[in-house]
């Protein structure tokens, strides 16, 4: 079985496609700058060399008929034709409370979808034109629609509203939806192999760390809490975004400086974090060399990132009664041993300490970087593709029960 993936981004469009029973990745594409004259489009054929050209795409739907082609064309040839295509599943951000698991897409879907975009413009738009594009490209293809929001839909109703009138809950929605959650399944599911101990068994505590960053507290492969919210501005300090503050700010700001309600949304999602605590960069790379260079707010960015995560660890320690592991992935989890010994310093007394010598390993892929006495603390590289991959596979089986 072959299942093609697609991640649409408002400018990007990534691409990954499967062979379902080797769990191979057969071929990569990432078209970026999509509306530019120059879009980067770039093609990676396992086994095979790379592709790479700058061409105008100015649309999606042109993104995915160039990738689509290159499969099969002749100098590529990943495919012999494109029948070998099972099914196409689409990583879609914002399922809402309508989505509480991946659905095959038909009519309803895509309506259910498009009413969802005005809760995450950026994302849920060019998904949908994803998924339409796909559906002209490959007409007889199943497409399946595979939500980041789904994961989190077994919040209990005391994790996910908010402390306003109930009424603007009935009215608009206002809860938590929670992000990431494509991620946070697929490394708690790897964790539970890993350890070769059941999901269902596990209180688990992910940390998805990259530019977007959230904590989620995994009870029997449910997630009970996490850090995003309503949207994926709440939670920890992120590359750019302010995640916790006190709501009171944002009225004082706009007063302050005279900003609208787009700006003010743009600067807290845009012009915080921590670059705009260090005034250096929203990249952890550049703010952890300029920390051991002595920048003052290079190592204030660090410290308030760190005790964010510290401080979700700690809650949902509390509300899981307990942690059986600690896992951590995304850019800065998988590969920032600096950060990852900052977080867990002094989590002895939850029976949680890193063994430096694993940590500090210039090691790639899966690990344990405990010592041998503690629970243990994992990396996991996250794999959101594949889970999409795994979770379309799942629906083709029973497509009736994925429409909730
Ligand atoms: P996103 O998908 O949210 O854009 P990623 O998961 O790709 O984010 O993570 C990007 C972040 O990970 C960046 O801030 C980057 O600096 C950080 N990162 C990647 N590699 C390292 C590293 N070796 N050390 C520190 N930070 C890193």
């Amino acid at each position: 079985m072959k299942i093609l993936v697609t991640n649409c981004g408002s400018s990007s469009l990534k691409c990954k496609l499967f062979d379902m029973e080797s769990g191979k990745v057969l071929a990569k594409s990432v078209v970026n700058k999509i509306g530019n004259k120059a879009a980067e489009v770039k093609l990676i054929f396992w086994e095979k060399e790379e592709f790479s050209e700058t061409a105008a795409v100015e649309s999606h739907d042109k993104a995915l008929k160039l990738v689509i082609k290159r499969l099969t064309d002749k100098e590529c040839s990943v495919l012999s034709s494109l029948e070998e295509i099972d099914a196409v599943g689409h990583r879609v951000v914002h399922g809402g409370t309508i989505f509480k698991g991946p659905a095959l897409v038909n009519k309803r879907v895509k309506r259910a979808i498009e009413k969802l975009i005005k809760l995450a413009p950026l994302h849920n738009g060019p998904a949908l034109k994803g998924i339409k594009a796909c559906e002209k490209l490959l007409p007889d293809v199943p497409q399946v629609a595979v939500f980041d929001t789904a994961f989190h839909q077994t919040l209990p109703r005391h994790a996910y509203l908010y402390s306003i009138p109930y009424e603007f809950y009935e009215k608009y929605k206002i809860r938590k939806f929670g992000f990431h959650g494509i991620s946070h399944k697929y490394v708690s599911i790897r964790a539970s192999e890993l350890l070769g101990k059941p999901l269902k068994k596990l209180k688990l505590i992910t940390c998805h760390l990259g530019n977007g960053a959230s904590v989620c507290a995994i009870k029997g492969g449910k997630s009970i809490d996490t850090s995003m919210g309503f949207t994926p501005l709440e939670g920890l300090t992120m590359g750019t975004r302010c995640g916790d503050i006190d709501p009171a700010i944002v009225a004082f700001i706009m007063e302050k400086e005279q900003m609208t309600v787009d700006e003010v949304g743009d600067f807290l999602n845009r012009k915080c974090g921590v670059l705009g605590l260090s005034g250096i960069s929203n990249d952890f790379r550049d703010i952890e060399r300029e920390a051991f260079k002595g920048s003052k707010r290079a190592v204030i960015a660090l410290e308030v990132f760190i005790y964010d995560v510290k401080r979700y660890i700690g809650a949902y320690v509390g509300i899981l009664n307990g942690i059986d592991a600690l896992i951590f992935t995304a850019g800065l989890g998988e590969n920032s041993p600096l950060v990852r010994s900052q977080i867990c310093k002094n989590l002895s007394y939850l029976g949680l300490e890193i063994d430096p010598h694993k940590n500090f390993e210039l090691r790639e892929g899966e690990r344990i970087i405990s010592k041998e006495s503690s629970k243990p603390i994992m990396v996991i590289p996250t794999d959101e593709e594949y889970m999409v991959a795994l979770d379309t596979k799942q629906v083709l089986k029973q497509p009736v029960r994925s429409f909730a």
